[in-house]
């Protein structure tokens, strides 16, 4: 697929931040660019800018003069919606609000010819639900820069529902043609990076919530064990953590309250008290006073002569260790330094996960009543190997290792919904976030079953349902480290799907409730139904019973698609919201566990609304497989 020409004019709609910035990268690829912005003066003030900015880019020799001139002579100001009839593609970028998009691409269906293509710059709106008013969806996408568009080289390019594959493969092509990587995403809360990028703040929070680690450790420790660029409380700083929160809230809000991301308390606390970050002065760090230094241990004696010969410590992947006759090193995998220990003869201090080999800081932790000499010797030992050690306490997962075990798991399962390819997810995130490694990578290099022992081991000790494993990881972690999706789940898949349609042919009573199964994976299953008026009780409530025979329904769809005959053995369900007449409902299941012969499974009752989901009810049941097969076993047929 070729890119727009740049014979093309490209029209811009508000000359912001991201406009601006969009219009310069659209100019300097060499198209006429009409900036367009409802504020009086706001669209000549931006281009005035774009001239300063690319004057003072040939200053520092980063452009030739003459690309200067051109880009400038081909970027004006226009006084209104008009001026962009002509214009073969149209990049939004105005406040990000529903109603005033919905209106704004309203007024350009009106204006554009038939053949323009219509984007969005949207960070955090759905991509269908700004569509929802047009008249021809399929030319609209979305088309999300990075701040600085100039700089950053990522573009999410954003197929919705309704997306002709033309126009996404078109935007691909131009975004390429103007000098950026872009990597296409599903129309799903967050995209890629806002979705993907949560936990990286999350934890840190989380740990910080605990009061057992302090700001500047965890951020030390990210950086020089970790080898990001930034700790999150830095990042977040200089973000602001009033944009930090708005984010975390929509992607929670539309994943319908997902405890998985649920916002930090402490973080809207800094924006309540109005600590936003470096632009006020001070968020989690004072901006007037030094940054305070990491924990970081005093130097020991050299290691005891005992470590001669224990071999080398390796803090970027699992599985070693090394020791002494009383104290043994090894790298964390989610459970504390006190359950290695148990009653065994050694104390076991554990190592938190580095990036590779060689950083410059190591974290441990050691149980809390370990002997003192014994923590000292594997300080000694570590710092005998160039590390500085930062001594936390012994809490599950550590820090860096519960960050990447969370990254990891959220990439999986965003390439698991259908966001985005793992290609694209590693793409984006080390453009869009700067992380040093793809999460997706670092989970298959780290080996998913240590993902899954990390999030497990978390679940145990805090929240269950922010830690939970989806039944996808699940299945890598127990294929090996090798999994990579493929063949062997496609397979898992079509035997899903056929039992779960030869359950549902029997299922007349779903039937004639007008319930359809959307989608079907192993362990996994979508119901929907739509809230008809005979649904209604006289206060015009769908009745509970009926939205608990969805969860139940989509329970039982998710439990038999391992092909067993699989049946309720009891459930409870929370009801959260009303539904109401003419609402379609939809019902996700999600295998938590399988056991021998019964499993639990988790439901959650959503209503679809163009802006997002909102969460109905939550259920929990209970099955029990009872002998016999749905469709005839392979070796049967
Ligand atoms: P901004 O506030 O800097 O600029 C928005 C501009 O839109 C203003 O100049 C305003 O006058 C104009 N505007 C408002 N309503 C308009 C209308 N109906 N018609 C024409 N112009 C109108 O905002 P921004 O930071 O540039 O963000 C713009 C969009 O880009 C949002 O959707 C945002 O989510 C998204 N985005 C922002 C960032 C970022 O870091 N700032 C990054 C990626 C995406």
């Amino acid at each position: 697929m070729d890119a727009i020409a740049r014979s093309v004019p490209v029209g811009v709609v508000g000359a912001g931040t991201m406009g601006a910035g969009i219009a310069q990268v659209a100019a300097a690829a060499g198209h006429e660019v009409r900036l367009y912005d409802a504020a009086a003066g706001a669209a000549e003030t931006a281009v005035e800018t774009i001239f300063q900015r690319l004057a003072r880019a040939v200053d520092k020799g980063r452009l030739l003069a003459e690309e200067a001139e051109d880009a400038v002579s081909r970027l004006h100001a226009v006084a209104t919606l008009e001026d962009l009839a002509g214009c073969g593609l149209v990049i939004e970028a105005v406040v990000e609000d529903l109603g005033v998009k919905r209106a704004l691409f309203t007024g350009l269906e009106a204006v554009c010819g038939p053949d323009a293509v219509l984007a969005t710059n949207t960070s955090s709106l759905s991509v269908d639900a700004v569509a929802a008013e047009l008249a021809h969806p399929a030319r609209f996408a979305g088309l999300h820069f990075f701040n600085p568009a100039p700089l950053l080289p990522l573009v999410e390019v954003v197929s919705g529902e309704h997306t002709d594959a033309a126009v996404a493969d078109l935007l691909v092509a131009t975004a390429q043609a103007w000098g950026k990587t872009p990597v296409r995403a599903a129309s799903t809360p967050g995209f890629i990076v806002n979705r993907v990028a949560r936990p990286f703040y999350g934890e840190a929070f989380r740990l910080l919530e605990s009061g057992r680690v302090d700001a500047a450790t965890i951020d030390a420790l990210l950086r020089e064990s970790g080898g990001f660029r930034m700790g999150p409380f830095e990042l977040a700083d200089l973000i602001g953590h009033d944009v930090n929160l708005a984010v975390s809230r929509s992607v929670w809000e539309a994943f319908g309250r997902d405890p998985r991301f649920t916002p930090s308390v402490l973080q809207e606390r800094l924006v309540a008290d109005g600590r936003l970050g470096r632009k006020t002065g001070g968020g989690v760090y004072a901006a007037d006073t030094p940054r305070p230094e990491p924990a970081t241990a005093d130097p020991v004696p050299a290691a005891p002569a005992a470590w001669a010969g224990a071999g080398g410590v390796d803090p970027s992947a699992p599985g070693w260790s090394v020791g002494t006759g009383e104290v043994e090193l090894r790298p964390t995998d989610g459970r504390t330094a006190a359950q290695h220990t148990g009653g065994g003869p050694r104390t076991v201090v554990l190592v938190d996960l580095a990036l590779d080999t060689s950083p410059a800081r190591v974290g441990i932790a050691a149980p809390e009543h370990a002997p003192k000499e014994h923590l000292e010797a594997a300080i000694g030992f570590l710092q005998g190997h160039g590390y500085a050690v930062t001594v936390l306490p012994d809490v599950p997962g550590l820090v860096v290792a519960r960050t990447v075990a969370t990254l990891a798991a959220a990439a999986a399962d965003a390439v698991d919904s259908g966001v985005a390819t793992a290609e694209d997810v590693d793409t984006a995130m080390r453009l869009g976030t700067n992380y040093p490694r793809g999460p997706y990578e670092w989970g298959s290099a780290l080996g998913w079953d240590w993902v899954t022992g990390v999030l497990d081991a978390l679940a145990a000790a805090d929240d269950p349902g922010r830690y939970r494993v989806s039944p996808r990881l699940r299945d890598r972690a127990t294929a090996g480290d090798g999994w990579r999706d493929d063949a062997e789940v496609a397979e898992r898949d079509d035997l899903a799907r056929n039992a779960a349609e030869a359950m549902w042919s029997a299922d007349a009573a779903s039937r004639a409730l007008g319930m359809a199964v959307e989608q079907v994976s192993s362990g996994t299953a979508v119901v929907s139904m739509l809230v008809r008026p005979d649904m209604i009780n006289g206060h015009g409530v769908c009745h509970g019973g009926l939205v608990f025979a969805l969860a139940d329904s989509a329970f039982a769809v998710a439990c038999n698609t391992h092909n067993r005959r699989t049946v309720a053995q009891g459930a409870d369900v929370t009801f959260v919201a009303p539904a109401h007449e003419g609402d379609r409902l939809l019902a996700v299941a999600d295998e938590r566990h399988r056991g021998a012969r019964s499993g639990i499974c988790d439901v959650t009752v959503y209503r679809e609304d163009p802006a997002g989901l909102e969460t109905i009810a939550l259920f929990r049941g209970r099955s029990r497989e009872i002998p016999g097969t749905l469709v005839p076993d392979e070796e049967e047929t």
